[in-house]
């Protein structure tokens, strides 16, 4: 399963910041220890991807490190040269991720990170820099329609699932009049962003949420999303900060039910065919190791699901849709 990084681009902190940088690392050389991840280095997004989603002032802003004193504030990491690469490889890292998962036939690839949901077009927010799955669903949009006049006639439909505990306010107002993607967002009600903006369904926890509660509500969004829209190809934010070891989550997820709960959006997917590409979204477990244990899982669930789609596609002889369309399978269970 291929997976993309950016992680020899370390942001250098001041002391005792608290975004935990160095999960990224344990991350990756995690998965790198194992054969049946392939890790890939990211391109970065260029000038032009990002403007699918992002102002030019802002991707001007961002590249030469001009962005107001309060803007770059509100992002919390101070401006780098090493900042601004990371931030457009990231997007490449998902771009890629869903790229390989869509139209490369693999079904299922990850970005090591990304999920930088709290950014907005005009502007960052909450260690957020780019908006990775905006511009992924954007950029998957613009290729799918190159295609053909068939694919043009029917615009790729994205749904993008984000599972992190924060809400994906940037993602919700960017997309907030695009019928074409669709955006979900379960996190808990009482914790940033305090000033949330409209998905296409929003789910609010309350303080404390357990794996049942949890699993309940996820239940419900599936439903909905299943009940509203047809994707063509999936988003997911599968932030590890719902689990109960978090600082900053607020929720009381076991290990047993984050794991459930991507088994649950895995097998929603693979049911209905639904390529997926995955970033990791947020973690800052009290103990580092504790977010990397869960994130670890959560590509071992990956995992499994990418293997279903490469038996389909050892079964398949000869691709049933167009060339370089959605990889062929047996039809959906809807
Ligand atoms: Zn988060």
């Amino acid at each position: 399963m291929r997976v993309f990084y950016a992680t020899q681009f370390v942001l250098n902190l001041p002391p005792g910041h608290r975004f935990p940088m160095q999960k990224y690392a344990l991350l990756r050389d995690a998965l790198a220890a194992e054969p049946a991840y392939r890790l890939c280095q990211a391109e970065p997004a260029s000038d032009g991807e990002l403007a699918l989603v992002h102002t030019p002032a802002y991707i001007e802003a961002i590249s030469h490190g001009t962005l107001p004193p309060a803007l770059q504030r509100e992002i919390g990491f101070p401006w780098s040269p090493a900042m601004a690469e990371r931030a457009r490889r990231s997007v490449g890292a998902t771009v890629q991720a869903a790229r390989a998962a869509l139209f490369e036939g693999e079904g299922v690839a990850a970005n090591v990170a990304g999920g930088t949901h709290h950014a907005y077009a005009h502007k960052g927010g909450g260690f957020c820099v780019f908006n990775d799955a905006a511009v992924a669903a954007r950029l998957m949009q613009a290729e799918w329609a190159r295609r053909s006049a068939r694919h043009r006639a029917r615009p790729l439909q994205v749904a993008i699932v984000d599972l992190d505990v924060h809400q994906g306010n940037g993602t919700a107002a960017i997309f907030r009049d695009d019928a074409s993607v669709f955006t979900l967002s379960l996190h808990g009600a009482r914790n940033f962003p305090f000033r949330k903006e409209p998905s296409d369904c929003d789910v609010e926890l309350p303080d404390g949420c357990g794996d049942a509660e949890y699993l309940q509500a996820l239940e419900w969004a599936l439903g909905e999303l299943e009940r509203r829209f047809a994707p063509d190809l999936l988003i997911y934010l599968a932030g590890a900060d719902p689990h109960e070891g978090d600082r900053l989550g607020r929720l009381k997820l076991t290990d047993d039910g984050m794991e459930a709960r991507d088994r649950r959006v895995f097998e929603w997917a693979w049911q209905h065919r639904v390529p997926l590409a995955m970033a990791m979204a947020g973690g800052y477990g009290r103990d580092i190791a504790t977010t990397v244990r869960v994130q670890r899982t959560t590509f071992a669930v990956a995992l499994q699901y990418w293997r279903r789609w490469c038996a389909v596609a050892e079964s398949v002889s000869e691709p049933v849709g167009d060339a370089g369309g959605p990889m062929a399978a047996p039809p959906a269970v809807r």
